[in-house]
Parts: structure tokens; C-alpha cells; sequence
């Protein structure tokens, strides 16, 4: 079984109120895989320019890169964002999409035969063309306010070609011109999916589909560093959990939500890479057990 994911692998500038990093390894494609990885094989596609110098770290944990293509001349991805004092907000600066601006994805045939796939956050012109090259029976995305607000119409065919869209829920309002969060993740349900899960930053993430509504709440930490690359941890968490466990979406958000956690205690991908399996059942345990509801009987 494995998992192929198609998004960016960048190069980050970063400022929050507890420190900058001037250029760190990054990308959605690539925080997905470190997660993603702990569950099951994972094949990265996407291209990096000439002065890429981290291909050891995507191979981690198994990930295969032969679908990491170094496009001569190129440059790759860039982001620069900052973060408000509370880090619920963030500003982006800068995006440069280098070699992603022409790349156009040939996948290999063992990334195409994949038994899921995971479309993270790329214009969705990108994502579609690689949606119609895999075989995968379980299809996952993330996408962001740029291609809500340049791209919405390719953004909504892409949509319509997957089971589950993991946004943001200012994302998911955005998308639907809906205030209320469980009826803007109607609105996506009709688009096509049967699964939405909409992330909601600390306060957690919520899955909604036909007959179904959980909501977590996001594992509570007294210190976040860095909270780039949360969303697409969560998704390597969620998306690796299910890819073994097909259907099993609650314990897939138990999953999602401790990977996540420990990415925002460092920047970029420095905790995650650092992070073992044991330390990810605990939290995963601690989740359930503060989460428990007793009822009266
Ligand atoms: P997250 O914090 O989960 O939303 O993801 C942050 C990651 O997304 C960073 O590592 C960036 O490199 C990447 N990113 C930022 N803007 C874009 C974009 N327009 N397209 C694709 N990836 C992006």
C-alpha cells in the first residue's frame, strides 16, 4: 500500500513572535509526507529547482522521491509569511512559485497505482492533472484562500473529482460565501465529496459528511512556535491513518490532531522530523482520555 501526495515543497521565510528563519525547508507536499510517513509508504511528486538541498529529508521515514523532479535553472517554491502576536492570523509577503509555474506532472506507474491520494494545497489546474493520472480509491485534498480568490472555478472541478476536502474553516466560508461553518461544509459535501473536515487552528478540526458530525478539539499545548505547516501535518496524519484504516475517519482526527500538535511546538519541520512513533500514540491516548464525555445515565 502507499500514498502518493502532489503540492509544494518549499523554501520558507518565516516570523512569528518567537523567532524567524530566513529560508527553511517547507511546502505542504513535504510537511504531508513527514507525517503521512509514519503510517505507510509515501511517493512525493513535484519539482524543485537547482538550488533544492533537501532531498535527503524527504526520504524520511521511507518517503521514495522518484517523482521529486530538479528542474534545471529553476527555483524552488518560495513562501514568506508572518505571524499576528497570537498566531491565529498570518500575513503572506511573498509567494514565488519558481519551477511549479511550468510544471506539468508525468507521473511514475508505481505513484499512479497508489491506493490513496492526497492532493495538497497547488493551483488545482495541478492537482486535477494529477487526480487524472492515479488510480487511487481514496482521493483527499487541501487547497487555500489564493486559489479560492484567482482559481475558484478550476478549484471547484477539482472538488467534484475527490472523496474528501480537508480546508480551513475561513476557507470553507470563503469557498461557500457561508458564515456558518456545518452548512459551507454542506455546501462543499454537494460539490461532490462525502467526507469534509473542516480545520479550525486551535480550536480543532470538525468532520462533517451526510449522517455524520465530530468535532476535536486541537491537543492543548502551552507553547506554539510555529504553526507553518499545521494543516498540512494534520492532513499527513489524518490521510497515512486512513490509507491502513479506510473509513475509520474519528480515530483518523485523533491522528491528524497529535501530528499536528507536534509540529507547532518548533519551526518548520525541526520537531517532526525528530518525532517517534511512541511519542504520537501518547498523545493520541491523552486526546481520547480528556475528550471523554460521561453522560448521566
Ligand atoms: P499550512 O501552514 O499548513 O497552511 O502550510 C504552510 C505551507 O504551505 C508552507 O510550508 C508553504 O511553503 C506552503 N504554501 C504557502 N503558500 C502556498 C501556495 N500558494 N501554494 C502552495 N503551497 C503554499
Amino acid at each position: 500500500m502507499s500514498v502518493t501526495v502532489v503540492g509544494s515543497i518549499a523554501y520558507d521565510r518565516v516570523k512569528t513572535p518567537f523567532g524567524e528563519r530566513q529560508r527553511m525547508l517547507g511546502g505542504a507536499a513535504t510537511h504531508f509526507a513527514l507525517a503521512a510517513s509514519f503510517f505507510d509508504e509515501v511517493r512525493l511528486v513535484g519539482p524543485v529547482g537547482e538550488d533544492f538541498t533537501d532531498m535527503d529529508v524527504l526520504r524520511t521515514r521511507g518517503s521514495v522521491v522518484d517523482d521529486v523532479q530538479r528542474v534545471a535553472g529553476g527555483e524552488t517554491f518560495f513562501w514568506h509569511g508572518e505571524y499576528g502576536w497570537d498566531l491565529n492570523s498570518r500575513e503572506t509577503l511573498e509567494t514565488r512559485l519558481g519551477v511549479f509555474e511550468t510544471f506539468d506532472p508525468e507521473l511514475s506507474e508505481a505513484s499512479r497505482g497508489a491506493d490513496t491520494l492526497f492532493l495538497a494545497n497547488i493551483q488545482p489546474d495541478v492537482q486535477r492533472a494529477v487526480r487524472a493520472q492515479c488510480r487511487a480509491s481514496f482521493v483527499a485534498m487541501d487547497s487555500m484562500n489564493l486559489w479560492i480568490e484567482t482559481a475558484r472555478d478550476s478549484l471547484v472541478q477539482t472538488i467534484g473529482m475527490v472523496d474528501c476536502v480537508i480546508l480551513n474553516d475561513a476557507e470553507l466560508r470563503q469557498l461557500t460565501a457561508k458564515p456558518n461553518l456545518v452548512s459551507a461544509a454542506r455546501e462543499v459535501l454537494a460539490m461532490g465529496p462525502s467526507v469534509v473536515v473542516a480545520k479550525q487552528g486551535e480550536y480543532g478540526a470538525a468532520l462533517v459528511t451526510a449522517d455524520e458530525f465530530f468535532s476535536l478539539p486541537a491537543y492543548p499545548l502551552e507553547t506554539v512556535v510555529d504553526p507553518t505547516g499545521a494543516g498540512d501535518t494534520f492532513a499527513g496524519g489524518f490521510v497515512g491513518w486512513l490509507s491502513g484504516h479506510p473509513g475509520d475517519y474519528r480515530t483518523a482526527m485523533a491522528y491528524g490532531t497529535a501530528l499536528a500538535s507536534f509540529n507547532v511546538e518548533e519551526f518548520g519541520t525541526e520537531r517532526v522530523l525528530r518525532l517517534t512513533r511512541e511519542e504520537i500514540e501518547d498523545r493520541v491516548q491523552h486526546l481520547g482520555a480528556i475528550t471523554r464525555l460521561p453522560l448521566p445515565v
